[in-house]
Formats: structure tokens, C-alpha cells, sequence
């Protein structure tokens, strides 16, 4: 029963630079969040213990009525929060929920057609290394040269070109809101069913600030540690239960063997937290934020140092600054701000002429800032630490001492016992 301190202390010194670490920078990854205590409690807790193969009343293993009452209370938290008749809260994560979505829909060899992965989509949309691009034939829509935004009418007329199986609406990095409308009446038309992967943007969905993809998908999936705000996992939805006995077998036994428990339980946690109302209000505050990143990296100083932003602003909770015309490339831009204290990640912009290793692009997102407590102050400070450090030639000490004064004044777990 020794401690992980007593134990391993090699093992307990990460977790402890790694708490620092989270403390120390202020965290601008888009995909990231912090979740609650609740939710680390939940996560590291005996259930990791049980074995339930199988779902909750019919499961291939004995003792698992506690574990049942978790996953049904995670099921049906999903279902009423997004408006859903079906959920399924065992996918490890938004890979293997993707994996049983293409598995229970359509077979190898079939066609989908997603948003290509250099102009924003994912790599379980069909790139050619994944399972996606092996298993299926793939045709990848993009954006406009001109606007860097979907083009509908251009989606519709390659729908018809290509006739997908599997149309995918979602994305990894595209700062708009898309038309699930639009892409429903072209996968009627073409014969298509239509996937929408909301795993970054389903926290603003859950929040009521985005459209949701649900009443206009055939199935949505998403993960619930970006917006949501939850333990690292995935999860699939369905407006009705039409898949709902392909999905779940597409999910055990297709995808996964037992189900993480813990993490089911966690799940659970989450979607309580993100039914109350402080949830809608950080959300708005995460919206904010980007708003005024987008603002300040559009502003006259910024752009001309050859500063810009995708599409030119933002309607979620990213902003693509787009450093095409700057004179740091992407890596160098990710370096010079994790100088500062700020962590972000580089991003292809559409039609980026760099290598993916080194990209135009930077990718900053606002969800983890929010869930630490900023708002429009604190974020207005952060862009110009951040638009500052991009424009050249700042003094880095000076942007490190006011990343230090914002990470001090909105502490981050304070005295948790790792
Ligand atoms: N789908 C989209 C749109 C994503 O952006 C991501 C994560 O980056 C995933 C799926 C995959 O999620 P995970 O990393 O949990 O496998």
C-alpha cells in the first residue's frame, strides 16, 4: 500500500513537474482544457479495477452492478444534453469512437468524403496512413484559395462527382461555424450518410452556442476532453436509434474489448458539469476570447509585421493565425511563445507552402484559458503579449513577466495531492 510517492518516486516526480509545468504556462493548445477535481477524482479511482465487456445489464462479466449505474447515468446525461435518443460512452477515444462509426456505417472499400486534413480535417477522415485512408476509398473536399472558408455549392458538386457513402462534416482546425443544413440536404441528394465529428467544437454545442449536428446527422461523434472540458475519451450520439445496434457492436466487439470504467464514470462527471449553467457562461467567455485574440492579430500593427488570421476571424473557440507573409514560420512562432510561457501548437493554413513539420500557421485556442478563469481582460492582455511576441523584435522578458502575472493571479489546482 505504499504511496506513488514511497513507491516510484521517478514516476511521482513527473506528475509533480508536470503539475508546475501546468501551473507556470498558460495553456493555449485548442484541443486542451483542465478538468475538475471531480473529474481527476473519478478518473483515478478503483474502477479502473473492473472488467464489463459487453454494455450495462448485458455485460460478459460478473460484478458489475456499480459500474452499470455509471455508464447508464453517463448515457443518459449525453442523450439529454445534446438532444440525442442514442449514446454510446465507451470509446477510449475520438479515434477508436471514429473507427466504430465508419465501421458500423459502411464497409472497406466504400467511399467518404471529409474535409481534407491540410485545410483543417482529421486524420480518421481519411488520411492515408490512418485506418480511414486504408480501409475506405477517400475524396477530400477543401476550402476556397480566397476565403479559406467551405464552399457548399463546391461540396455539392463533388458529392455528386463522387458519390461518397459517408459524407463527414467537422473538424480538427477551421475556425467557422459549418452549415449542417447544407451538408443533410447533399447527402440526400447523393445517397450519402452523413457523420458529423464534433470533438472540438461539442462543448459549444452542449452550451447552446454553436449549431448542433445532431438533428441533422445521421450519427455525430466527438471526444469529451476538448470544449467539454472532461477526461481524455470519446463517445457517439445518434438523433434516433436507427445504428444504435450497429454502433454499439461496431464499438465492443469491433473496435474495443472492456471498457474503461473510470473513465466512463468521469465521463459522467463531465456531462453533469456541463448541464449546469456555469458551463454555458464559460463557454461564452472561451467565444470571447478567441474573439479578441482574432481582433488583435487582425489589428493594423499586426498585420503589418505579415500577421493575420484565417478567414479573419473566428466564430468558435480557435483562431489560425496565418503567418504566411511573417517573417517566423510556424515552428519558430510555437518557440518563441512557449519562450513566454505560452503553449500553442502549428497548425498548417490552408495552401501552406512549408513542409508539415514546420507550417505557416499557429493554432490558439481559448477553452483551457477560459476554464482557469479568464474573461475578456484577462484575454485582451494575453493577445497582446501574444500579437507583441509575433510582430518581431520584443523584449521576451518583459512578455514572460506578464504571462507569470496572469498565470499568479488565476492559480490552477491549487494544493492537489497528486
Ligand atoms: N476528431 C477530431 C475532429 C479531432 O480533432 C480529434 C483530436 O485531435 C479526434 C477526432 C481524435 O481524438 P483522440 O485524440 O481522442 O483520438
Amino acid at each position: 500500500n505504499a504511496t506513488l510517492q514511497d513507491f516510484d518516486p521517478e514516476i511521482a516526480q513527473v506528475l509533480d513537474r508536470e503539475l508546475v509545468r501546468q501551473q507556470t504556462y498558460l495553456e493555449m493548445i485548442a484541443s486542451e482544457n483542465f478538468v475538475p477535481r471531480s473529474v481527476l477524482q473519478a478518473q483515478g479511482s478503483v474502477l479502473t479495477n473492473k472488467y464489463a465487456e459487453g454494455y450495462p445489464g448485458r455485460r460478459y462479466y460478473g460484478g458489475c452492478e456499480e459500474v452499470d449505474v455509471a455508464e447508464n447515468i453517463a448515457r443518459d446525461r449525453a442523450k439529454s444534453l445534446f438532444g440525442a435518443e442514442y449514446a454510446n460512452v465507451q470509446p477510449h477515444s475520438g479515434a477508436t469512437a471514429n473507427a466504430a462509426v465508419l465501421h458500423a456505417l459502411i464497409n472497406p472499400g466504400d467511399k467518404i468524403m471529409g474535409l481534407s486534413l491540410a485545410h483543417g480535417g482529421h486524420l480518421t477522415h481519411g488520411m492515408k496512413l490512418n485506418f480511414s485512408g486504408k480501409l475506405y476509398e477517400v475524396a477530400a473536399y477543401g476550402v476556397e484559395e480566397d476565403t479559406h472558408r467551405i464552399d457548399m455549392d463546391k461540396v455539392r458538386a463533388q458529392a455528386l462527382a463522387e458519390r461518397p457513402d459517408v459524407i463527414i462534416a467537422g473538424w480538427s482546425a477551421y475556425p467557422r461555424h459549418i452549415d449542417f443544413e447544407a451538408f443533410r440536404s447533399i447527402a440526400d441528394e447523393v445517397g450519402a450518410k452523413l457523420w458529423t465529428d464534433m470533438a472540438h467544437f461539442a462543448g459549444l454545442v452542449a452550451a447552446g452556442l454553436h449549431p448542433s449536428p445532431v438533428p441533422h446527422s445521421d450519427v455525430v461523434s466527438t471526444t469529451i476532453h476538448k470544449t467539454i472540458g472532461g477526461p481524455r475519451s470519446g463517445m457517439i450520439l445518434s438523433r434516433d436509434t436507427e445504428y444504435a445496434k450497429k454502433l454499439n457492436s461496431a464499438v465492443f466487439p469491433g473496435q474495443q474489448g472492456g471498457p474503461l470504467m473510470h473513465v466512463i464514470a468521469a465521463k459522467a462527471v463531465a456531462l453533469k458539469a456541463a448541464a449546469a449553467p456555469e458551463f454555458k457562461e464559460r463557454q461564452e467567455r472561451v467565444l470571447e476570447g478567441a474573439r479578441i485574440i482574432a481582433e488583435r492579430l487582425t489589428a493594423a500593427d499586426a498585420t503589418d509585421a505579415g500577421v493575420s488570421v484565417v478567414t479573419g476571424g473566428t466564430d468558435v473557440h480557435l483562431v489560425l493565425a496565418d503567418l504566411r507573409n511573417s517573417q517566423l514560420d510556424g515552428q519558430q512562432a510555437e518557440d518563441l511563445l512557449h519562450s513566454v510561457g505560452i503553449t500553442v501548437n502549428r497548425n498548417a493554413v490552408p495552401f501552406d507552402p512549408r513542409p508539415p513539420m514546420v507550417t505557416s500557421g499557429l493554432r490558439i485556442g481559448t477553452p483551457a484559458l477560459a476554464s482557469r478563469g479568464f474573461g475578456a481582460e484577462e484575454f485582451t492582455e494575453v493577445a497582446d503579449v501574444i500579437a507583441t511576441a509575433l510582430k518581431g523584435g520584443a523584449d521576451v522578458d518583459a512578455l514572460r513577466a506578464r504571462v507569470k502575472a496572469l498565470a499568479d493571479d488565476f492559480p490552477l489546482y491549487d494544493g492537489l495531492q497528486q
